[in-house]
């Protein structure tokens, strides 16, 4: 670490942020900003320092695959609209080389898609060895929007969680690091964020009208996420519950995350599978 700005985390940020059996999403406070005890003023210099943190380590995992690491991570990003997915995956993720990021987002299922078991498009969007995937919603939906608005009967849905759970097994089995973060915008955030969309015509393009309609279900969604955190919070793919009323926070606390399983996964540079000095001669001599 190049400078003490890191400690302004009281201790590492995945401590605080980690859901644990019989948290409520109810007493979540998305104002809140647990475990910095810096403020706004100290955000955008330790976020230009731990994004380059984030750029070496994501780097150091492509340039392992190179070499037969089969290891990778997936950050699934899920929360209410205007939560501020798309801010992370520009300021946080988009800190690293697009070579090795591995995007995908997921909204209504397309006629193709609805023909399949729902994990069918999640399946193909796996990142491979060395990248860094993101879900930009997820599985997840498939256990929200659905359950909220019936499209499938409970039976159905009710099989999905121990389903997921399974599904993620499998992923981490094979070597990926699963990051699940939930991201909470209160009703008032919400509305302002929207209105702000409805104000300016360069953010006409992120407003959509059913997400009013979506805005009126909060407390069927509050339920549905509470179910997701009980059911799918797992030894090998927990979830983190980030407050994202104040996005500087947010983007900190999601880069932490990252960094944190990346610097789990011990990443050296890969030793040459040639001879050092022979190349340097026979470049020498041409
Ligand atoms: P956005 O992320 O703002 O582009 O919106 C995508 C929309 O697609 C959201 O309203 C999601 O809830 C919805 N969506 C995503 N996955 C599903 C799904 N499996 N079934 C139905 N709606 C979905
Ligand atoms: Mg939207």
């Amino acid at each position: 670490m190049t400078s003490d700005l890191p400690s302004l985390w009281t201790h590492e940020p995945h401590k605080h942020l980690e859901f644990k059996p019989g948290h409520r999403v109810a007493d979540i406070d998305p104002d809140a900003t647990p475990g910095f005890r810096g403020s706004k003023a100290d955000a955008p210099e330790l976020q230009t320092e731990r994004n380059e943190r984030f750029a070496e380590l994501q780097e150091r995992l492509y340039a392992n695959s190179r070499s037969g690491d089969r290891r990778s991570v997936l950050l699934v990003l899920q929360g209410m609209d205007t939560a501020g997915k798309g801010g992370i995956v520009k300021h946080v993720v988009g800190a690293g080389n697009p070579q090795g990021i591995w995007y995908s987002a997921f909204g209504k299922p397309t006629p193709e898609e609805l023909s399949h078991h729902y994990l069918w498009r999640i399946q193909k969007a796996v990142p491979p060895a060395g990248h860094i995937g993101v879900f930009d919603r997820s599985h997840y939906e498939d256990v929200l929007i659905v359950r909220v608005h019936d499209l499938v009967p409970p039976s159905v849905w009710e099989g999905r969680y121990d389903e997921i759970n399974a599904f993620e097994r499998e992923l981490t089995d094979a070597g990926t690091t699963i990051i699940k973060v939930a991201m909470f915008v209160s009703l008032d955030e919400q509305k302002k964020r929207l209105a702000e969309r409805l104000d300016r015509p360069d953010k006409y393009w992120k407003y959509n009208p059913a997400d009013i309609d979506e805005r009126l279900l909060w407390p069927k969604y509050q339920e549905a996420y509470q179910a997701v955190l009980d059911r799918t919070s797992t030894a090998h793919a927990p979830w983190h519950v980030v407050p994202c009323n104040r996005k500087w926070y947010s983007r900190l606390a999601i880069t932490e995350l990252l960094i944190e399983a990346l610097e789990q996964l011990e990443l050296s540079w890969p030793p040459a599978d040639f001879d050092v000095e022979a190349e340097k001669k026979r470049l020498a001599s041409c």
